[in-house]
Parts: structure tokens; C-alpha cells; sequence
């Protein structure tokens, strides 16, 4: 039996649920995959450029220290450094000039590329000299993983409307820090503090933010126009479907010689009819003919002369039929009409009709010569007079025996079932 229309609608419906739920999936997990490879990229690039703005600064300290601090000359309103012995030194030439140690050199660094508006470095340390570099919080935190042996810390912070990057890494000491710094009791290696750098990335934030929306808007486009392809290709589907599955339905009860209903859709069709007969309290009456001497007609002109003659029977049996009734071919040259609301005398009426038309039918393709003929048998189911409901092979067998009878009585005559 084939499946129902519904059961077609339910797969179809399953289908284009689950292609469209492996469609979410992939592209979820396309468009996560591009977002966190651009975030990654990202956090890499501010990274790189705090290592790089960290590098330069411990380069500039260490040429700093490798000289021991040097020296500038002192301009007005200059301050000498209150944490160094004797800063300021006078030259044979009268001038004064103040000592500028890497400590000092930083912060001095720091306060210009802050003031330029383009990063800031913080050297501080748990315990600095000058109260000034007291760390803050997320410093004081970084130097304390740096004491457990972490070697740089990461922070975003936001600030207002303003977010920044905040790098630490740790400031080791090295043999050139021991000039100045050995009777404090460094040694080389250790961790004395840390610079901290700090820059503005609210323009990168921001582009982040209107790269996720740009995203956001592209998942939404390419998911809606995948569903859009799925559903319209499934609409289609269904189409096809519906198309093929009616023509198979059509191939299933037609009969392929004469293109009439076939055997079994007759049996189906006829026991519908009873059943409809019986409850509206109608007569149904049935036809059965057969071809006369067909046998004789095959021998003598071929096989294929003897279908001609089966298409020629249809067409004509057809043409003589109403909208109602239903006409098919039984087996072989045997035919079943099928005529709902029909009395005995009115299907009696219409045998013998058909029963003319065929006698007189000469255009047999190729073989005008061929003359045919057929036998008829009518039989009428009435609710009024038989109960209970007859079988449909009952009524079919009174039709068949009907029509025998005639074709004792020599053929191409109709015959009347009891
Ligand atoms: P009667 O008048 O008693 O009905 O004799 P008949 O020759 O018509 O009946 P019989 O049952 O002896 O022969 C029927 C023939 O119909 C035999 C069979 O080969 C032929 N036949 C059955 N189906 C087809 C078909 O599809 N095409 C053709 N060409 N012949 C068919
Ligand atoms: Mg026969
Ligand atoms: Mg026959």
C-alpha cells in the first residue's frame, strides 16, 4: 500500500526540521569559531603591543643603570630626586645637573606618553621606596603572583566610559641595578617589583562591538537564506512528491491496454458502492460483458489486431457512458460497468445501447474487416428488495452467470439476472 499524503507532509516536515537544525549548528559553530579566532587575534595583537612598550622600557632602564644613572642638567624648577644621596653635582662650567636613575626615569617616561595620551607605566613594588609607587590593587595582585612565579598579568578594565589593557610583568635584578641598589640587599634575580602599562582601548572595544553586530547581522542573513533554500527546496519536494505519488496511484488502477480502471480498483469501487446503496437505500446495477469469439479474432489476425479490438471495445464502451458510472476492464476481454442509482431497466437499456454501438463499430486500426461483437449479463443490487447487503462477488457472479446465458443463447444479446 503506499504511504498516505500525510505520512509524506510528517517526513517531509522531519526532514526540513532536522536539516535545519544541522544548518543552525554548523553555522553557529562556523560564525562562534570566526568570532573567537578575531577575539584571539585580538587579545594577541594588545599583548604584543604591551610586551613590546614593556621591552623598550626595560632597555631604556638598563642602558639607564648601565651608566649608573645619568645625569641632566638642572633647569629651573627642576627637582632633584629625594631618594638618591647626593643627586645634584656642580660642573667646572657653574652649572648644576641632577642625577636621573632608572626609578626616576620611568616615572618621568610614564608621565610625558601619558600627558601625549598614549600609555602609561607604573614601576612599583610591595615594598617602593618613594610612597608614590605604592601598587594598586590589580598590581598589588600581579606582584604577588609574580612572587609565586607568575611572569606577566593581564586585566581589562573599564573606566568610566573608557576601557583600558593593563600588563604586568616583573622587573628582575640585574648586575647593573647593584651599583646603586646592593646595600639594600638585592641580589640578581630576584624580583624586586614590576612596571605596569596601561593604555586606552576604547577604539578597538569599539570596533570589536560593531565587528560582533557585523556578525551577528552576517549569521543572521546566511542562516535565513539556508532556511530560505531548505524550506523552498522541500516546498518543491513535496510538490514532485505529491505529483509522482499520484501518478503511481493512477498506475496502480489503471489498466495499461485500455487505459480503463483496472481489476482490482473495480472490487475496491464496487464494495463502496454497495455500502453507499445500502445506506441511502439506492439500486445499483452492474454490467458484466465479454467479447465474442475473441479467441477466433486473435488467431486469425494476430495478437496484436486482437488488442486493437480490446482498445476499440473501451473506447466505445466509454462513450457511452455517464459521468456516475465506472467502467473498467475485468481480465482478458472481459469488461465491469459499474452504474450507481441505476435500476435493472435503465442498465438493461444501456446493455443493449453498448451492445449496438459495438456491433456497428468498424474502425478497428488496420483490420476494417473485423467485425466484433460482445455478450452482456445485467444484475441490480436493490436495498428495498434483498437484505442482507450482498457481497460484491455475489452481485459480479449474477452479471457473469447472466451473461453466460446469453452467450448460450448465442451471443451478442444482453442478458438479465433475476
Ligand atoms: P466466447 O465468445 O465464448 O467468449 O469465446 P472467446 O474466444 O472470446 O473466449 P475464450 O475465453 O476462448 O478466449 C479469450 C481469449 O482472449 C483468449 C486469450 O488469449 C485472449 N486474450 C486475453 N487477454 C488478451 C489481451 O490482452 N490481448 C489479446 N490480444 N488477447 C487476449
Ligand atoms: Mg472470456
Ligand atoms: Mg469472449
Amino acid at each position: 500500500m503506499l504511504p498516505s499524503k500525510s505520512d509524506h507532509r510528517a517526513h517531509l516536515k522531519r526532514f526540513a526540521v532536522n536539516i535545519s537544525m544541522v544548518i543552525l549548528l554548523f553555522i553557529s559553530a562556523l560564525f562562534t569559531g570566526i568570532y573567537l579566532n578575531h577575539q584571539k587575534a585580538l587579545d594577541q595583537e594588545l599583548k604584543g603591543r604591551a610586551q613590546a612598550l614593556f621591552n623598550s622600557i626595560i632597555i631604556t632602564r638598563k642602558w639607564n643603570a648601565l651608566h649608573g644613572g645619568v645625569f641632566v642638567e638642572k633647569t629651573p624648577g627642576m627637582v632633584s630626586n629625594p631618594y638618591l644621596q647626593s643627586p645634584d653635582i656642580t660642573a667646572s662650567n657653574g652649572k648644576t645637573y641632577t642625577k636621573k636613575n632608572p626609578a626616576l626615569m620611568t616615572r618621568e617616561i610614564s608621565e610625558i606618553a601619558d600627558k601625549e595620551g598614549a600609555f602609561q607605566f607604573h614601576i612599583t613594588s610591595l615594598r617602593p621606596l618613594n610612597p608614590g609607587n605604592a601598587p594598586d590593587t590589580f598590581e598589588r595582585q600581579a606582584l604577588l603572583s609574580f612572587a609565586q612565579g607568575k611572569s606577566e598579568t593581564i586585566l581589562k578594565e573599564k573606566n568610566g566610559n573608557a576601557t583600558y589593557y593593563r600588563y604586568m610583568a616583573p622587573l628582575f635584578v640585574e648586575e647593573s641595578c647593584l651599583s646603586c641598589h646592593a646595600d639594600q640587599g638585592y641580589r640578581i634575580g630576584d624580583v624586586r617589583g614590576g612596571i605596569s602599562i596601561r593604555f586606552n582601548i576604547e577604539k578597538m572595544e569599539r570596533a570589536l562591538v560593531l565587528n560582533k553586530l557585523l556578525l551577528a547581522l552576517l549569521f543572521t542573513v546566511t542562516l535565513a537564506s539556508l532556511l530560505g533554500i531548505v524550506f523552498s527546496l522541500v516546498g518543491s519536494l513535496k510538490k514532485k512528491l505529491a505529483a509522482a505519488e499520484e501518478t503511481i496511484r493512477e498506475m496502480a488502477t489503471t489498466d495499461e491496454l485500455t487505459k480503463l480502471k483496472n481489476r482490482r480498483f473495480l472490487l475496491n469501487r464496487l464494495a463502496e458502492e454497495i455500502e453507499r446503496a445500502t445506506r441511502y437505500r439506492h439500486p445499483l446495477s452492474c454490467i458484466f460483458f465479454d467479447a465474442d469469439h475473441f479467441k477466433e479474432i486473435n488467431d486469425t489476425y494476430g495478437h496484436e489486431a486482437g488488442d486493437e479490438v480490446l482498445k476499440t471495445i473501451s473506447t466505445t464502451a466509454q462513450g457511452q457512458c455517464r459521468l456516475t458510472d465506472i467502467l473498467g476492464r475485468y481480465g482478458g476481454e472481459e469488461f465491469l460497468m459499474i452504474l450507481p442509482e441505476t435500476e435493472r431497466e435503465q442498465a438493461t437499456a444501456l446493455a443493449e445501447r453498448l451492445r449496438q454501438a459495438i456491433e456497428h463499430q468498424t474502425s478497428i486500426a488496420d483490420h476494417p474487416q473485423i467485425r466484433i461483437t460482445a455478450t452482456f449479463g445485467v444484475a441490480c443490487y436493490s436495498p428495498e428488495t434483498t437484505v442482507p447487503q450482498p457481497d460484491r462477488s455475489v452481485i459480479i457472479n449474477q452479471a457473469d452467470a447472466a451473461m453466460l446465458e446469453a452467450k448460450k443463447a448465442g451471443r451478442n444479446r444482453v442478458g438479465i439476472a433475476p
